[in-house]
């Protein structure tokens, strides 16, 4: 596996690639890697010539100082896994490579409207603005026919989806399924934070998933599913939750009404002691 710390190795390296007419699949990643990384790793291998991997926890996308500094990092182990994979490259940057003069060479204003205004935009500010511009600069870098991304950040990925359409990126970005462990909890690279006892206990979140999107099945009131969703979650107090939405899958515009066949998302976040944790389930 190639690895490239640095842009215009990274660029030579695609432009070789790109003139001996191969398609290019691209995953970026903020480390830390876990079988739903390795899943999108899979797919962008099975559907282009050359995969690139990209590791880089970029810190303005962070609006906690805290998470930042605590989340985990593990390249040795990471470039193992993207080896293992058949990987063919990984970028992995250091913030002077990915913003050389600081941030404010980079133009400081993405704004995504109503994509951006609910749920993850409401509860974390200037989050979807720091994701916007460092996928941008990734997708310039690294020029992909196809970016492949989880529907574990649905709501990232629909603006990413936007993004590359408004901005004429060449780029397809794909979604793909949310890998889960046994008991149900969404893989995530913050779920080592999680204390044993949190842990026992985090599945939950998906269970409330699991209860909302049954009543909306059995036909209870959009309003209705959610404050069981709710409420499945506040009977657990290590739980602070934030938010729990049905909204269109497409627009994220919170539903007032659902019936089968309309898309409709339902989205969580919650604290669990020092973690944050998001999960969704998509109905179609
Ligand atoms: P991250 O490293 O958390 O920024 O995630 C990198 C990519 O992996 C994003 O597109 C995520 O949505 C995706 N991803 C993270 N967790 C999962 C999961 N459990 N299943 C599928 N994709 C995931």
């Amino acid at each position: 596996m190639h690895i490239f710390e640095q842009q215009a190795a990274l660029r030579a390296y695609v432009a070789q690639i790109r003139g001996q007419g191969g398609r290019i699949g691209f995953v970026p990643t903020m480390g830390a890697l876990h079988q739903g990384h390795a899943s999108l790793v899979r797919r962008s291998k099975a559907e282009n010539d050359v995969t690139i991997c990209s590791i880089y926890v970029n810190p303005k996308q962070f609006n906690n100082p805290q998470d930042l500094a605590t989340y985990p990092k593990t390249l040795a182990q990471d470039r193992k896994m993207l080896e293992e994979l058949g990987c063919d490259a990984l970028f992995a940057p250091d913030d002077a490579e990915m913003y050389p003069r600081g941030y404010a060479q980079v133009l400081t204003a993405m704004e995504f409207g109503e994509l951006g205004a609910v749920m993850e935009g409401a509860h974390r500010p200037g989050h979807f603005n720091g994701v916007g511009i460092v996928v941008s600069k990734l997708f310039n870098l690294v020029q992909p026919h196809q970016a492949y991304f989880g529907q574990k950040d649905l709501q990232q990925y629909a603006i990413i989806r936007q993004m590359a359409e408004d901005l004429s990126f060449e780029t397809a970005v794909i979604r793909c399924p949310i890998v889960r462990e046994a008991d149900g909890l969404a893989m995530s690279s913050r779920n080592v934070r999680l204390t044993a006892e949190e842990r026992v206990i985090a599945p939950l979140l998906y269970q409330a998933l699991q209860t909302t999107a049954a009543a909306l099945q059995r036909g209870h009131t959009v309003e209705a599913a959610r404050q069981q969703g709710i409420q499945w979650i506040t009977a657990q107090p290590a739980f602070r939750l934030e938010y729990l939405e049905i909204a269109d899958v497409r627009t994220l515009r919170p539903l007032t009404e659902w019936k089968p066949g309309h898309g409709a998302a339902i989205c969580v976040a919650a604290h669990i002691g020092r973690v944050r944790l998001i999960d969704n389930e998509v109905l179609d």
